[in-house]
Formats: structure tokens, sequence, C-alpha cells
């Protein structure tokens, strides 16, 4: 197995904190490899369409299990209150009732649609919860997508800014007929960021929670670093990378995660804003940093920017790097990570230009 490394030096000097080394050809998605014992909690069940799973340590198994039970249930109310599969949501009426009049959010559905507008003015409309519009239109299990008439239509309506936030009433409106939203990329980053938190309120302090390929990891395993896998996106089960972290979240936005294919093309559920077609050239996209909802919205960026556009936007933030694996299967990174290639050869990642950011 070849193992690749950071330089230390740079880690230290550089923006970003964690000890990084990265080891191809583990094949475990997630590597837990803690030793087991009473006090390790773990539980995994399927939630908001994905698997949800928690792992931390804590002395008492009566305490544990109560924390275990917590986090399902804080679980299980954001996505009643997120989610579009679930008819009585609040999206759903917003979905429904915004576009003939203001529907009124609540603090916390109001502040990530919030915060998700801020994400599609750093990515320059890359990132769009109205992806939706079109979005609405796909149904991977079903295996069907909208039609060119369909998508034609609806791509118009792919754009923030054509939905109005009212700060003082706490209203979201839609401007024009047929907008949608929709919160599946950056609502399970919200997920494990509400985990960890009632972890920690509880006394945790090592601990696992994930959402899909969204993970958000407090303290460490033991004294030593998380290790969070990558997946090959086009082996089953097996890893590209593994990335020891502590204290810090993870995501991975993939290809393979929801899709199906028709005539040797791949339609998956990751969509071009401008074209409402699902995102050629990456297969997946990886960022880690210190904030889930950021890393998880970063991550579908990161995946519709493409290669070069995307690391560039990552290069510009302080803390927060990434792994992009391409169509060909070729792996980059942020310039803060070590190319292992380049680190064989002794050279170092040019850093970004400062005009760049
Ligand atoms: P997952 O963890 O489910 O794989 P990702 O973080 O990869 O999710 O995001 C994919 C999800 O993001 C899609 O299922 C969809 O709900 C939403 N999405 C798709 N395209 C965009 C886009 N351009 N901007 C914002 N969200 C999007
Ligand atoms: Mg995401």
């Amino acid at each position: 197995m070849q193992s690749l490394s950071r330089s230390l030096s740079k880690i230290n000097a550089g923006k970003h904190n964690a000890r990084m080394i990265v080891t191809l050809g583990i094949a475990a998605i997630f590597s837990i490899s803690g030793t087991a014992s009473a006090e390790w909690h773990k539980d995994a069940r399927p939630k908001m369409g994905t698997e949800v799973s928690v792992y931390f340590w804590h002395e008492e198994a009566a305490a544990g299990e109560a924390i275990v039970e917590e986090i399902f249930a804080e679980v299980d109310r954001i996505n009643a209150l997120m989610s579009t599969y679930v008819e009585t949501s609040r999206i759903s009426d917003i979905n429904r009732d915004a576009a003939s009049a203001p529907v009124v959010a609540g603090d916390e559905l109001f502040e990530l649609i919030r915060r998700s507008f801020d994400i599609s003015v750093l990515t320059r409309g890359a990132f769009d919860i109205t992806y939706e519009s079109v979005g609405q239109h796909y149904d991977f299990r079903e295996r069907q997508r909208p039609d060119v008439a369909t998508i034609e239509a609806g791509r118009k309506l792919i754009d923030y800014r054509l939905v109005e936030l009212d700060e003082t009433a706490g209203t979201v409106r839609f401007l024009e007929d047929g907008v949608r939203i929709n919160l599946g990329g950056i609502a399970k980053g919200y997920v494990v960021e509400r985990g960890v938190e009632i972890m920690r309120s509880r006394g945790v302090e090592n601990g696992i929670v994930t959402a899909g390929g969204d993970s958000r990891l407090l303290g460490n395993r033991g004294g030593r670093p998380w290790m969070v896998g990558i997946r090959d996106p086009r082996k089953d089960g097996q890893v590209a990378i593994s990335v020891p972290l502590e204290d810090e979240a993870i995501s991975t936005s993939g290809d393979y995660e929801r899709y199906f294919e028709e005539d040797g093309v791949r339609y998956h559920h990751i969509i071009q804003p401008g074209s409402g077609l699902p995102v050629e050239g990456v297969r997946s996209a990886t960022v880690f940093g210190p904030d889930a909802v950021l890393t998880d919205a970063l991550s579908t960026s990161v995946f519709v920017m493409g290669v070069d556009e995307g690391l560039k936007l990552i290069g510009c933030l302080p803390d927060y790097e990434s792994i992009v694996i391409d169509a060909e299967s070729q792996i980059f990174y942020s310039t803060g990570l070590e190319d292992p290639q380049s680190a064989d050869a002794g050279t170092e990642p040019a850093p970004p230009a400062p005009d760049t950011c």
C-alpha cells in the first residue's frame, strides 16, 4: 500500500491545522478501528434517504443510550421541517405557497436558507437551492428525467435571486411561479453539526455523527485521529483515499449516490444550475474544515464548479481543503494539501494567485 504524507512544516505554517496523512488503497468506507468496549456507543439507522450513524465514547451505558435517542430524535425533527419528501414539512409549504404569498419559515429554516444564499453568492451561483425548479422532475429510483421542454422552462427558474427573504417578517417569497427550493445539498451537514452539538452538551468529548456523505468528528479516537475514507467513485465498497482528521467536518459529494444510466449517460443528482442537467467532469468532490454545514454545501459546490474553479475557491477559504476525483479518476488536491506525486518529487504545489480570491 502506498503511503503518502503531507509535509508537517507546511501544515504548521499553513492554513490547515489537521495532521494530514493521505493513504491510498484501504478497503473500508469508514474505518473506525477503535477498541470495541461497552463505552463506545454505536448505532446506524436509515434516515433522510440515507444512513445516519452515531459513534461516541461515554462512560455510562444508560446515559449513552439516551444520547443516541436524542440525536436520532433531532434528525427526525429536522427532516420533518426541511425535507421536500415530507408533504407537511415547512419547506413543502414554501414550495407550494411562496409564489402566491410570503410564507413564514421559522428561525431555523430561515437561517439555513439564508446561509444557502450566502454560498450561492460565494460560488457565483454554482450552489443554488433553486436547482429544485428542475431537480423536482428527476426521480432516480424510478429512472425518470425531465424532457427537453421541461428543462428549458425550469432552468430559467434556477436562480436564488428569485427568492425574497424578509428578515423582519421571517418569510420566504418566490418572485416567479414554478420556483422550487431543496436543501439536499446542505441539510445533512446541518444535521451532523446538530448531532455533535448534542453530544458536546452531554459531556461527550470524542465521537462522530455521519449522514450519508457528511461527517462531523468530535475530538479524536483514543488519542489518534479518526480515519475517514473517501470512497472510490467507481469501486463499490472501496476507499480511494483515507484522511486522518480531528475535530473537523468532512463531506463528499459523488455521482454514485443517486443515479441511473441510460444509453451510456449517467443521470445523477447534482445539477448544473445553468443547464438543469447533471454535472459532468467530476466523480467526487470532498471538502473538509471546521463547519459541517459549509463542508456539505462546498462539496456540492466544488462538484458543480469542477476541478480548476472548485479548487481555486477552496484555496481562498482559510481552514477548508478539498480533494476532487475527475471523470478519468485522476485525483486533485487543494493548495493546502500536498499532491502525493509532487511530495515524492519533493516539490511544493503552487499557492493560489492573490488576484483569484
Ligand atoms: P448527498 O450527501 O446526498 O450526496 P450532496 O452534498 O452531494 O448530497 O448534494 C447533493 C444534493 O444536493 C442533491 O441530492 C440535491 O438535493 C442537491 N443539489 C443538486 N444540485 C445542486 C446545486 N447545484 N446546488 C445546490 N444543491 C444541489
Ligand atoms: Mg453537499
